[in-house]
């Protein structure tokens, strides 16, 4: 199932987006759903709309987004890095979280701001604390595509990546939420203005999804709807304003966002 966040002329309301997403946005139709479905499940109201009449939003309300850094190999080589022994963590702050087609700002302190294309992975109703594996894949609600927006020159002048990585609007994700685990074999891809800048497989992860949701959970409560960005691959690039920046995974989706000088 693919559960939307959406704004329609009534207001806000959680959706299952139901059609053949490879026949074009046109085909597809969003059923509203209930109340918050992670809580209560789906309860269908009758209400559905054409999706291209309704705004899509930022499909989920983390309270900390917890990020993997060098999770796949030949990312950590284009940036002279080891492979890590154990996951690598950093934290975006909730502030930085965007939507489909949101703006990603640019802030005036970084010269260079880059795209990662990212397979996030949401948590579900009952949170994640101290899970095994089994008990990690267990904890998730689904999984969208995030773009973990990095300012790579802050990153490296900082010795730590809290400013480089937090900036509002550093966190697009969506379109939706996919409830159902993408195929290992999944491809995650990112282009700039339709050229291909990243291109990989989920399988091509160092630490996989069950893996990275228990190592968390040792560390912090993961709390309903926390979200786990998982790494990009190679091929990360400068964007710059006026770009459209487009990640998609297969199975899940596309998110497209525009790159646009600070307001
Ligand atoms: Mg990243």
């Amino acid at each position: 199932m693919r559960v939307a966040r959406f704004r329609h002329a009534g207001g806000i309301s959680f959706g299952a987006v139901e059609g053949e997403a490879d026949a074009g946005p046109g085909a597809l139709t969003v059923a509203e759903l209930s109340g918050l479905p992670m809580d209560v499940g789906v309860r269908f109201t009758g209400q559905r709309w054409a999706l291209a009449d309704v705004r899509l939003l930022t499909p989920v309300f983390a309270s900390k987004i917890v990020c993997v850094g060098r999770n796949y190999a030949e990312h950590a080589a284009e940036h002279g890095a080891e492979v890590p022994k154990e996951p690598l963590l950093f934290l975006k702050p909730s502030s930085a979280v965007i939507g489909p087609h949101g703006l990603i700002r640019l802030p005036a302190q970084s010269h260079q701001v880059e795209h990662e294309a990212e397979l996030a992975v949401v948590i579900g109703a009952t949170g994640a604390r101290r899970l095994d594996r089994a008990g990690a894949a267990a904890a998730i609600y689904g999984y969208t595509c995030a773009n973990d927006v990095t300012a790579r020159d802050l990153q490296r002048s900082d010795g730590q990546w809290t400013r480089a990585k937090g900036f509002d609007s550093f966190c697009p994700l969506g379109p939706w939420i996919v409830t159902d685990a993408p195929d290992p074999d999944a491809e995650v891809r990112c282009e700039v203005n339709e050229e291909v800048r990243q291109l990989s497989r989920i399988k091509d992860m160092i630490f996989d999804v069950p893996t990275l949701v228990s190592y968390v959970s040792h560390i912090m409560t993961l709390l309903p709807g926390d979200v786990l960005l998982t790494g990009t691959p190679a091929g990360v690039s400068p964007i710059v304003a006026g770009d459209t920046v487009t990640v998609s995974i297969e199975g899940i989706g596309t998110l497209v966002n525009t790159v646009a000088a600070m307001d």
